[in-house]
């Protein structure tokens, strides 16, 4: 699109936070023998791959959901707890698809200014009362990049009441290097309100397969799951998940190389002097308030297409080396200019 509007020979689209490269060779591989099976339906509830998960994680397999990309479960878990008026609350800037899944239902978003570019969970516990259905809580938060650690998430659990589920959305947790993430499944236990969402989407590199999962108490699960479409989740994408569960080790380096890259791309975005803030994830995120949606249009028109936030800062997303020097040249020539 971009190419066409512009008259360029060959755009590079950073604007969705996309793995780099295509998938891994026994993963294509397990996409095409299942293609032997287009005329079946596929199972319902993707057992197979829910059992995978279930033993990989440790958790008994009633507390494992499997869904139409992370996005489905959201929207079956909106579908779920949320009726006209309900208070959702969720940090803001975020993933643009909360409000968008909160007022589907009718429900009332109620958002929360982030603090230093990072979900500010105290604030948000604030404003959840007994009437809260849902809080939505990106970590790592798209699009600023930050994530929150282990005791906040913690923190947020023991202050919302027990009927308010609490949805931790990883999409990105693989990218993240902090320590003090730590691992949300024990509080499961604790805490039956507890979702935690992840995804093939990001790091397995699977976006167009549409593949998500998710751990709960299961009455959570078992009521998410009544929610899904029939057979929302096809065979290829099952084959296409389980068979990336088990090249996991060619997954983290893929990883480790974007991490790389990140680290590469912020520290000359630093150098120029913008303050990227602390990046947890496949992106970064350059607070440039105003200048914002002029930047990002300054770069498509040089054929580097990135997701702009008009007044708020424009979101990068880490390809290859190659694709990184192509925006950073980009950057530089309208920053410069
Ligand atoms: C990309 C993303 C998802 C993943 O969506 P899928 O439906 O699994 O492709 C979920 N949450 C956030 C915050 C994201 O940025």
């Amino acid at each position: 699109m971009a190419e066409r509007e512009h008259g360029l020979a060959e755009a590079i689209k950073l604007a969705s936070n996309e793995a780099p490269f295509g998938p891994l060779p026994s993963v294509r591989a397990a996409v095409a023998r299942a293609t032997d099976d287009l005329n079946l339906y596929a199972d319902h509830r993707a057992t197979a791959l829910r059992e995978a998960l279930a033993a990989r994680h440790g958790l008994d397999v009633e507390r494992v959901t499997v869904g139409c990309g992370s996005v489905g479960l959201l929207q079956q878990l909106a579908l779920t707890y949320l009726d006209p008026g309900d208070p959702v609350v969720f940090g803001w800037p975020s993933f643009e698809a909360y409000p968008v899944f909160a007022s589907l239902t009718g429900a009332s978003a109620l958002t929360v200014d982030l603090r230093d570019h990072t979900n500010d969970l105290a604030a948000q516990a604030d404003r959840v009362d007994e009437r809260t259905k849902l809080v939505l809580v990106a970590n790592p938060n798209n699009p600023t990049g930050t994530a929150v650690g282990l005791a906040e998430v913690r923190a947020l659990l023991e202050r919302v009441p027990s009927s308010c589920i609490v949805v931790l959305d990883e999409a990105y947790r693989e990218f993240v290097t902090m320590p003090e993430l730590g691992d949300p499944l024990p509080l499961l236990d604790e805490f039956p309100n507890l979702v935690v969402l992840r995804t093939f989407s990001k790091a397995y590199g699977l976006a167009s397969l549409r593949v998500g999962y998710g751990f709960g108490h299961p009455e959570v699960i078992a009521a998410v799951d009544s929610t899904l479409i029939p057979f929302a989740v096809n065979g290829l994408a099952q084959a296409a998940a389980l068979a990336s569960l088990d090249a996991d080790d060619e997954m983290r380096e893929r990883v480790a190389g974007v991490v790389a890259e990140r680290g590469r791309v912020r520290d000359a975005l630093l150098s120029l002097g913008v303050a990227v803030p602390d990046a947890q994830a496949n992106f970064v995120w350059l607070p440039l308030g105003a200048a914002s949606a002029d930047l990002a249009l300054a770069l498509e028109q040089q054929g580097v297409v990135t997701r702009g936030f008009p007044d708020v800062g424009v979101r990068v997303t880490i390809a290859d080396a190659t694709r990184n020097d192509r925006f950073l040249e980009a950057f530089e020539r309208c920053h410069g200019g």
